[in-house]
């Protein structure tokens, strides 16, 4: 049996209430046959649940979309119930949800608290930058959201995508979000489309962002209010000498299972495509599903061969990006890295060397 696995389940496909126009997945469901999945079955949420209990010893859900809401609440209450029913003693199973916060209700909030989910929120920093990307009125939904969900005390965190309209806003973006309490923050660098198409930020603007970004999260630090920031905590953790927690940030991809909504199972969230189709969950069993991964070399291809970063003073660091960020000319926010390291790098080992205990 193993020790752990991490599930992440689409149980609404790639549907949404919104139409954001720089959304991955809406993206990556178009570049395969079937764009959308309809709401996942008991059947396929059953195979799901069963087999990975008969697998591991901890389990982790990470529901996702599209809007996993879509799915109705009580799919949620269903699947939470069928795992606690089913979990033996000294087992232990923990929930994520990654929601755009629209629509959701107290009700919600108290499921999540009750059950102890860490949900992430999507919002953009602002409501003008919010709406520009997301569309008129998201804003204030996933703020009436982000009410429910304090009252409640709700485990959450902000996912905000970042975009060129973000860049030289991060003090605004900052103050607004730590303004209204909100201290564990996620910055996404907003994903090009698959096959090529609008671009919503350049590596310029990127390291714009990262660099304003990183003085006020340096001093929030040094004013004993620190902040949490995703990809910084990384990097402090990574130069403290732990291996980063996000895959994102170890130069090769890991083994992750995404379940689509009809059970087909995938390596990545990013890669949910015919050609990286692993199998389905109703037929196939973890051990043919990794044989099938190993086939198509989807980690081993992902380890970075990019020229240059053998002898590049930030390979430690930067490690070449995550896999879908990289395309034939090296990794997208090269330049980027090159422009921030240099900037922050004292400031992180500082930060390391206070956290590190003696
Ligand atoms: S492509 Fe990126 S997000 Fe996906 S597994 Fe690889 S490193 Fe992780
Ligand atoms: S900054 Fe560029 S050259 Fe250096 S490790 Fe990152 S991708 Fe490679």
């Amino acid at each position: 049996m193993r020790e752990h696995l991490t599930m992440m389940i689409k149980p609404a496909s790639a549907a949404c209430n919104l139409a954001c126009d720089y959304c991955f997945y809406l993206d990556t469901a178009r570049n395969r046959s079937v764009h959308h999945h309809p709401v996942m079955s008991d059947e396929v949420a059953d195979a799901i649940i069963d087999k990975s209990i008969a697998l591991s010893r901890d389990l982790r859900f990470v529901f996702q979309g599209g809007e996993p809401s879509l799915a109705g609440l009580p799919f949620f209450e269903r699947f939470v119930s069928r795992v606690e029913e089913r979990m033996g003693e000294g087992r232990r199973v923990s929930w994520a949800f990654q929601t755009n916060g629209v629509g959701l209700d107290r009700r919600w909030a108290e499921f999540f608290k009750a059950h102890g989910f860490l949900v992430g929120i999507s919002f953009d920093g602002t409501r003008r930058l919010h709406d520009l990307h997301r569309g008129e009125g998201s804003g204030r939904s996933v703020l009436d959201t982000i009410g429910f969900f304090t009252k409640e005390g709700v485990d959450f965190n902000i996912l905000s995508v970042v975009t060129d309209d973000t860049v030289d806003n991060e003090k605004i973006v900052y103050s607004f979000l730590t303004g209204h309490g909100l201290h564990y923050q996620q910055y996404i660098p907003c994903i090009d489309p698959m096959q090529g198409g609008e671009r919503f930020l350049s590596a310029e603007g990127y390291e714009r962002f990262l660099k304003a970004m990183f003085d006020l999260w340096f001093d929030s630090f040094m004013n004993q209010t620190p902040v949490s920031n995703r990809f910084f905590d990384n990097l402090v953790g990574m130069i403290a000498g732990y291996p980063p927690e996000s895959c994102d940030m170890a130069g090769i991809c890991s083994v992750h299972y995404v379940a689509e909504a009809n059970g087909d199972i995938y390596p990545c969230d990013f890669y949910c495509t015919d050609g990286y189709r692993l199998g389905n969950i109703l037929v196939d069993g973890f051990p043919t599903l990794d044989e099938r991964r190993r086939g198509m070399r989807f980690i081993e291809e992902s380890s970075n061969t990019i020229d240059g970063c053998e002898t590049c003073p930030w390979k430690h660091l930067c490690r070449g990006g995550c896999k879908r960020y990289r395309n034939d000319d090296g990794y997208r926010f090269c330049s980027t890295m090159k422009g921030f390291f240099p900037y922050v790098i004292e400031r992180l080992h500082y930060v390391a060397k206070q956290i590190t205990p003696p």
